[in-house]
């Protein structure tokens, strides 16, 4: 039997919601209720799953969601403008478009229009900067969640070495910078990385965020690593005849129980977590939107 942790993102995901739950009625106090604008173009499965569950947690922590569905004809210009109505009305605190969007539109200059200060996935320009010059800023959800779960797994973060498989702006690299800024030693590992086991090897820590399912594998890892696995890869199984789908990470979970000290599952892990910070990003915007207000 594996000594290992399988931590536990659901539990530490209603922790942060409780503080978030907290916090809201403390706005409440002041006559204060934080709205959370919620985007979708076209019909994408996955997204709509996503979707339902970020409005369900909102309203769960007294986050006032408004919905905007739209199907994959949606011209450009049309999100282009309901964003800057939603940078302009006042009871919008956040701005979220579900990712990916059709391909007729650029992703880029959506997330460009978004108001900084309302960009609660974190994925502005000014955001992202921002975050690498350890200035105030929003940042993205998933990496966010991950630090949470590595300080309550490892205590002290200082110094240890920390290997971010994976470079998208979305979570790699915030992964790293959030690392970084924690003190860690960082290698941010990529699809042109030589010899990726090797650099695990020599990690206190691993993020996993590739979208390959069980590229890490137990012999990738030093005994006692602390392995985070944000991979989530769809796998067709078919037991009696019947086709299923099941969820699994970019590590293998049995195999690297033998060997990591704690390690997140897939589902159970990460997911809750990136959802939980959606909602303390909106709370934070919302101070961050009331600061600037009463400065200018
Ligand atoms: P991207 O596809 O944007 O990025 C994948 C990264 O993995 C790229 O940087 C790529 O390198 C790198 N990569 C690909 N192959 C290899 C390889 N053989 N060795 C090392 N690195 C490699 O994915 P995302 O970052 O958006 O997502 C990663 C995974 O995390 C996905 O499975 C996604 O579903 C999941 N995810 C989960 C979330 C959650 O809430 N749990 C939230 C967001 C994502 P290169 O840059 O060189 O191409």
């Amino acid at each position: 039997t594996p000594l290992t942790t399988s931590i536990d993102g659901k539990a530490c995901a209603e922790r942060v919601l409780d503080e978030v739950a907290d916090d809201v009625a403390r706005l409440a106090d002041e006559g204060i209720i934080p709205g959370l604008a919620v985007i979708l173009v076209g019909e994408d499965p996955a997204s709509q799953v996503y979707v339902r569950n970020k409005i369900r947690k909102a309203e769960a922590v007294g986050i006032r969601s408004l919905e905007y569905r739209f199907d994959d004809t949606l011209p450009q210009a049309e999100l282009l403008a309901l964003i800057a109505r939603l940078n302009d009305d006042p009871e919008v605190n956040g701005i979220l478009v579900q990712l990916p969007l059709p391909a007729n539109i650029d992703e880029a200059s959506v997330i460009q229009a978004i108001l900084p200060a309302k960009d609660v996935d974190g994925f502005h320009r000014q955001n992202a900067g921002g975050l690498w010059q350890g200035l105030p800023s929003l940042a993205p959800c998933t990496p966010t969640g991950c630090l949470r779960l590595l300080r309550e797994t490892c205590g002290e973060l200082a110094g240890k070495h920390a290997v971010v498989i994976g470079r998208s702006n979305i979570v790699g690299k915030p992964m790293a910078a959030l690392l970084l800024d924690a003190d860690c030693t960082v290698s941010l590992l990529h699809s042109k990385s030589r010899d990726a086991a090797a650099l695990c090897r020599q990690a206190d820590i691993i993020v996993a965020a590739v979208g390959r399912p069980g590229m890490v594998d137990a012999n990738w890892l030093k005994p006692g690593a602390v392995v985070i696995d944000v991979g989530i890869n769809r796998i067709e199984s078919e037991t009696g005849g019947e086709r299923r789908t099941r969820l699994v990470g970019d590590v293998d979970f049995a195999a690297a129980s033998q060997v990591a000290s704690a390690i997140t599952p897939v589902p159970g892990g990460v997911g809750p977590m990136t959802i939980a910070y959606l909602m303390q990003n909106t709370v934070t915007a919302t101070r961050l939107q009331r600061h600037q207000a009463s400065a200018a």
